[in-house]
């Protein structure tokens, strides 16, 4: 917000840069979509204009787009939590294409064996030339409490279109995970228009700009600035609660809820917190919402889901706040969440807890105290039982054995990494790294060696050493 406010006040200044600023704004690719959702065979036809604008050095030929819809093609989760996700049973879903198109003619296309990547030819474009790839397509959603899918109270639309992959030194080719978020994508702007049943309560990405009611059906039209994802959920329970703080309208989508007004009060507590400590939330609004889930939680930009399958309310606080955190690390603050899972859960997991001693609500010392001895218990048994451990953080998804060598290497490994870190630099230097490392890639892709120079940097010390013996599984915390 702080930037933004100040590029504007340059603009109105001076003139000549305000052409500057508009073409920083039409740098961005926007996707357009028109989405019609039928509650008879659970799907979402959708049309999808992707103006897809080439920010990278090289001249393309094609464009590449992530599938997530087709990830459900298969059983979605481990065995672990096929109850939670699929009580009716299994159940399927996928993405079909019925045409594309790239500037206004029909094009070659392919999808991969796996599903997850679509290929789309397109004439060669240059540097910062753009094109406009047409798709249409009809997501059939599965019967799971799942990022994508319909339940008993909520019908979720995470990852429900095809998402640009982002270009380094090619696109770059996420595959499914059940570990953890497979996900990757660079900031762009959003116009979607979705029509479904009247009956339905919408909770979404991005700003509602009109609404109207036509033969039972809704028609609701949004917008979304610089957002790194878009995502919606309905419901014909939802309850809405709002507040406002800094600004920023909180709305709190549930059903079944006695707590309703306390986990509003936790999730403006989160916001105002984080904003602080870190920086501004540069949106207008911020949604959490209840959903049919079989995870804790998952964060989308402006919205996150917290599980009804979470009952206790510590627990369901908790879970508010670090998908409350991932507004800033993966949202705003952007990384490949396969290759380098970390590098968000770390620091989400870390300021986690730092709601908790900076609001007094918690006990900073006995919370890092438990990590370390979960993450020396999870080594001595997986040692016992296996004969060894990789303790390394920095992998992808599909290198963790299991889920628990997933959460206790990245989720409760990391909060040691930047426990540690804070007790050796000293709260000022920690605290400003944070907050620099923030400003720094706000709107823009880290990656552990970003993250390492920009806290290098603010802390005036070369702390490659120090990150890498964490992240390659050096350093050891057993007794
Ligand atoms: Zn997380």
């Amino acid at each position: 917000m702080k930037k933004l406010s100040c590029l504007i006040a340059i603009c109105l200044i001076l003139p000549f840069i305000l052409v500057g600023c508009g073409k920083a704004q039409e740098n961005l690719t926007t996707y357009k979509i028109a989405g019609v959702y039928d509650e008879n065979s659970h799907t979402l036809t959708c049309t999808q204009e992707v103006e897809y604008v080439n920010n990278s050095d090289n001249s393309l030929s094609c464009v590449k787009f992530f599938l997530y819809p087709n990830s459900f093609k298969e059983v979605a989760v481990s065995s672990a939590h096929l109850e939670r996700a699929y009580p009716n049973g299994e159940s399927f879903g996928n993405i079909n294409f019925t045409s594309i198109m790239a500037d206004g003619s029909e094009c070659e296309y392919s999808v991969s064996d796996e599903g997850n990547i679509l290929t789309v030819q397109i004439d060669e474009i240059f540097p910062e030339e753009s094109v406009s790839i047409f798709l249409e397509y009809v997501v059939t959603l599965a019967n799971i409490n799942h990022r994508l899918g319909y339940g008993e109270n909520t019908i979720n639309f995470g990852n429900f279109y095809p998402i640009a992959c982002v270009y380094e030194n090619g696109f770059v080719e996420n595959d499914f995970a059940s570990n953890g978020d497979p996900f990757y994508s660079d900031i762009a702007n959003y116009e979607v228009s979705l029509t479904f049943n009247e009956k339905y309560t919408l909770a979404t990405s991005g700003e509602v700009t009109s609404e109207k009611l036509e033969n039972g059906k809704k028609e609701v039209k949004i917008k979304g600035e610089k957002l790194r994802d878009f995502c919606f959920v309905l419901s014909d329970n939802f309850e809405m609660i709002s507040n406002e703080i800094n600004g920023v309208k909180v709305n709190y989508y549930y059903y079944d809820d006695d707590n309703a007004t306390q986990n509003l009060e936790t999730a403006c507590l989160a916001l105002s917190t984080f904003s602080d400590l870190f920086g501004e939330y540069p949106y207008k609004e911020l949604n959490i919402v209840k959903t049919n889930f079989c995870f804790g939680g998952m964060e989308y930009p402006n919205l996150v889901y917290i599980s009804d399958a979470v009952t206790d309310l510590e627990t369901y606080e908790y879970v508010i706040v670090h998908e409350i955190a991932h507004q800033w690390w993966y949202s705003v603050v952007g990384n490949n969440e396969f290759s380098e899972a970390w590098l968000d859960e770390s620091l989400t997991e870390y300021s986690t807890l730092l709601f908790y001693e900076k609001t007094g609500r918690g006990d900073y010392a006995s919370m890092t105290s438990g990590a370390l001895n979960s993450y020396r218990l999870f080594v001595e048994v997986y040692e016992g039982v296996r004969g060894d451990v990789d303790e390394s953080m920095n992998r992808n998804l599909s290198s963790f054995s299991t889920e628990p060598e997933y959460v206790n290497c990245v989720y409760t490994k990391g909060v040691l990494l930047f426990d540690s870190l804070r007790a050796m630099l000293g709260d000022n230097k920690f605290f400003k790294c944070l907050e620099n490392y923030f400003d720094d890639y706000a709107f823009k892709n880290s990656s552990s060696a970003k993250l390492i120079e920009s806290f290098s940097k603010t802390a005036r010390m070369d702390l490659e050493g120090y990150f890498n013996s964490w992240l390659n599984g050096t350093v050891k915390l057993s007794d």
